[in-house]
């Protein structure tokens, strides 16, 4: 078998066996097969597509490329929460805490940034010191100990996906239905939970622009999750505009810290409790959703998830002191008002491009090995059916290069659709699969 045969195939739209997709993998995560041969197979895939087998051989053999976490020490409701990715998605940094201070073991390992959208080991790596990259032995020791541990993909576990995810990252090549669901789910499958709960973007700042390929995504992901006997539940979740009100790395963290100490904008606490709600559920904490709703309220309420989160970043070497006071996180040098040039309600603000804008502010990477830039992107003042009024503040640039700001700035006001008539608010959950 050789590679150049398997990218021939699929370049001429024909179906990969199962000994072709594992001799794929096996060979690009020894590092025989190049990250150019890989590539070109992987915008073979990107533009024709897989069937539901291949994609589920794609995703066992990507789980299989390392290590499989054995939780069964921590039960058999073990539950582990995935985002297809979005901008201003800090739901599972808010969400982790909150689960474990309820009692449900969370073992939680995190993307980086992908394309336009963000990554939450970027995010966590914003508070100094916090260690993402822990062993597997440490990550099982502190889930046993407090009863929370998130890292990033360990080496160990589904490498070929943490290559993969990476080249897609930078071919273009990550909005492709098959290739999402397999890297998700093997990571899933590796990290040895035995039910999943799924936040599926969809909209203009998801990889899903509709809601039919948003579905469609949930029940390939729901399948292979039945296959590999584990419970899965995909809540479909809006992503035409950011959510919240902060993109980029610490300027996300901070919101994140900020809900955590009770301050919960509307739209990210429908997003918190519709999808804590699920795995509380599938956690076996309660079958009534909206109990369990209340029980996340609480323990938000009560200080008990935002000391979880404290307990959590301790414990992986992060300076609380950050948490505590989150003046100290380091600030980008140019803060730049996006000022509104006319009055009227708020159509629309893409976000993709918002995402786009804090990417080149530096939040994201163009290439693999590029550092990012914790401080800078995008905090939004108004949002989607907002009233304003000529010379009112949108949003806030965040830069570290006063040219580039003030050229994000034009942009980002561009991104504004104002219009006369009012907008109504949109919904942020569009379906349970
Ligand atoms: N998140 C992942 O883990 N993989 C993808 O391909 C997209 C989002």
């Amino acid at each position: 078998m050789n590679i150049l045969d398997i990218i021939a195939k699929k370049r001429d739209k024909k179906e990969l066996s199962k000994e072709e997709i594992d001799f794929f993998i096996k060979e690009y995560t020894a590092g025989t097969v190049t990250d150019y041969q890989a590539a070109a197979l992987v915008m073979a895939i990107f533009i024709n597509g897989m069937t539901d087998e291949e994609t589920t051989n794609l995703t066992l053999a990507m789980a299989n490329s390392g290590d499989v976490l054995d939780l069964s020490k921590f039960g058999t409701n073990v539950v582990d929460k995935h985002s297809t990715g979005g901008v201003g998605d800090k739901v599972t940094l808010i969400i982790t805490p909150i689960i474990a201070s309820l009692g449900v073991p969370v073992a939680k390992m995190s993307g980086r940034g992908l394309g336009f959208t963000g990554g939450t080991v970027d995010k966590l790596e914003s508070i100094p010191g916090y260690n993402t990259g822990i062993t597997i032995e440490e990550f099982m020791k502190n889930v046993e100990e407090i009863g929370i541990s998130v890292m990033g993909q360990t080496l160990n576990l589904a490498p070929a996906d943490k290559k993969l995810y990476a080249l897609r990252d930078t071919i273009s090549a990550v909005e492709s239905i098959p290739l999402i669901a397999s890297s998700i789910m093997s990571k899933k499958i590796a990290a040895g939970a035995n039910k999943i709960v799924l936040e599926v973007m969809c909209g203009k700042g998801a990889f899903m622009k509709t809601k039919e390929d948003a579905t469609l995504l949930s029940e390939k992901m729901s399948a292979i999750g039945k296959l590999a006997g584990k419970e899965t539940v995909c809540v479909i979740t809006a992503m035409d505009e950011p959510l919240g009100y902060a993109v980029g790395n610490s300027l996300e963290m901070i919101e994140a810290i900020e809900c955590l100490q009770n301050k919960m904008k509307p739209d990210v606490k429908e997003v918190i409790l519709e999808i804590g709600a699920y795995i509380l559920k599938l956690a076996g904490k309660g079958d009534n959703l909206e109990e369990n709703k209340a029980r996340i309220l609480e323990n938000i309420e009560n200080g008990k998830a935002y000391n979880k989160f404290i307990e959590l970043i301790a414990r992986q070497g992060g300076d609380i002191e950050y948490v505590k006071d989150t003046n100290k996180f380091e600030k980008a040098e140019y803060i730049l008002p996006v000022v509104a040039n006319k009055e009227g309600y708020i159509k629309s603000l893409d976000a993709e491009k918002v995402g786009r804008i804090s990417g080149s502010l530096g939040a994201g990477r163009i290439r693999k090995e590029d550092k990012i830039d914790m401080a800078v992107g995008v905090t939004i003042e108004k949002k989607t059916g907002d009233y304003v009024t000529a010379g009112e503040t949108l949003a806030y640039i965040h830069a570290n290069n006063e040219e580039l700001g003030n050229e994000k700035v034009q942009e980002l006001l561009e991104v504004y659709e104002i219009v006369d008539e009012p907008v109504e608010k949109t919904k942020h959950i569009l379906g349970i699969i």
